[in-house]
């Protein structure tokens, strides 16, 4: 079935940016885990010229997905570190506002994998942790002091809870779901009023990937829609949020991470990343804006 912009809730605006390059054998496992090699491979991509949302057209459905996911392979390796640090560095901004070391505030992560937000989190000094994750592959690397906190399921409101957190975010994840307007009624739904969302996802608006083109790692099978400051921001807006803010993410990476996530073939990849993380040279971390954007937002109070 064709895809819509679910923002204008039109294809009337619609053009193709690329072709389809899938086949259906491509619809595995391997292909549906974390952070794997990107392979570039993609369905047909369109962009809404009104709004400026990139879409998949037609979708995978979203049982199909789920199932892939559920099964995943979880397959972060040591980057968990950098990663961590990039996104604590923009939780402490929910952290501070919501006054965490003076009141106890509860947090979701939506999509944690194997849970290391909750524990910066609990480091930030958020009171209690939770996580919502569909790979059970990726729950079992949770650490204890954490894995309790973590529901196995696709995230919804009745998973965890309606008025139930103060915080929540969601890293990169929102780039992989097939409604993204239910998501966002759910995130309201499971904050506290007053509570605040953290999102950081790509920027298919960014000047990385409009220089990368069909290369760049966002155009990719995993990904349905992507978004730009301004579609996140009318996302939020339709569905009630207010104070909307916007900004680039600054992601802190060791150059052998830089180089597993930049295009090229696996031929020249695959060494030249072993050889790196061996390297002195490879550890040394280069703070760049590589086309993430952020956006916090709250949920109204009463
Ligand atoms: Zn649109």
């Amino acid at each position: 079935m064709q895809n819509i912009c679910i923002l204008c809730g039109t294809n009337n605006y619609a053009q193709k940016l690329y072709e389809s390059n899938v086949r259906d054998e491509d619809l595995n496992e391997r292909v549906f885990s974390a952070r794997r090699l990107p392979d570039r491979l993609h369905g047909t991509i369109l962009r809404c010229k009104k709004c400026g949302l990139v879409y998949a057209s037609p979708l995978i459905d979203t049982a199909t997905l789920a199932d892939l996911y559920k099964t995943s392979a979880y397959t972060y390796s040591g980057e968990e570190t950098y990663i961590k640090k990039t996104y604590a560095r923009y939780l402490a901004r929910l952290a501070n506002e919501l006054n965490v070391r003076k009141t106890p505030r509860t947090y979701l992560d939506i999509g944690c994998g194997n849970g290391f937000m909750l524990e910066a989190a609990k480091e930030l000094g958020f009171q209690e942790v939770l996580g919502a994750e569909p790979s059970s592959h990726a729950i079992a690397q949770a650490a204890d002091s954490v894995r309790g906190g973590i529901a196995q399921g696709m995230f919804s409101a009745e998973l965890i809870g309606e008025n139930r957190v103060d915080a929540l975010t969601c890293f990169q994840t929102v780039d992989h779901i097939t409604d993204p307007v239910a998501f966002v009624a759910e995130c309201l739904r499971v904050l506290k009023p007053g509570g605040l969302a953290l999102f950081i996802n790509h920027n298919i608006g960014s000047f990385t990937a409009r220089i990368l083109g069909e290369r760049c790692p966002m155009i990719d099978i995993e990904h349905t829609y992507l978004h730009t400051p301004q579609t996140m921001k009318i996302l939020f807006e339709k569905e009630g949020f207010s104070d909307i803010r916007t900004f680039a993410v600054r992601n802190d990476y060791p150059i052998h991470y830089w180089a597993h996530l930049f295009p090229g073939p696996k031929k020249i990849k695959e060494p030249l990343i072993s050889f790196l993380k061996k390297n002195v040279v490879g550890k040394i971390v280069i703070p760049l804006y590589a086309g993430n954007l952020g956006l916090i937002a709250q949920k109204p109070n009463l």
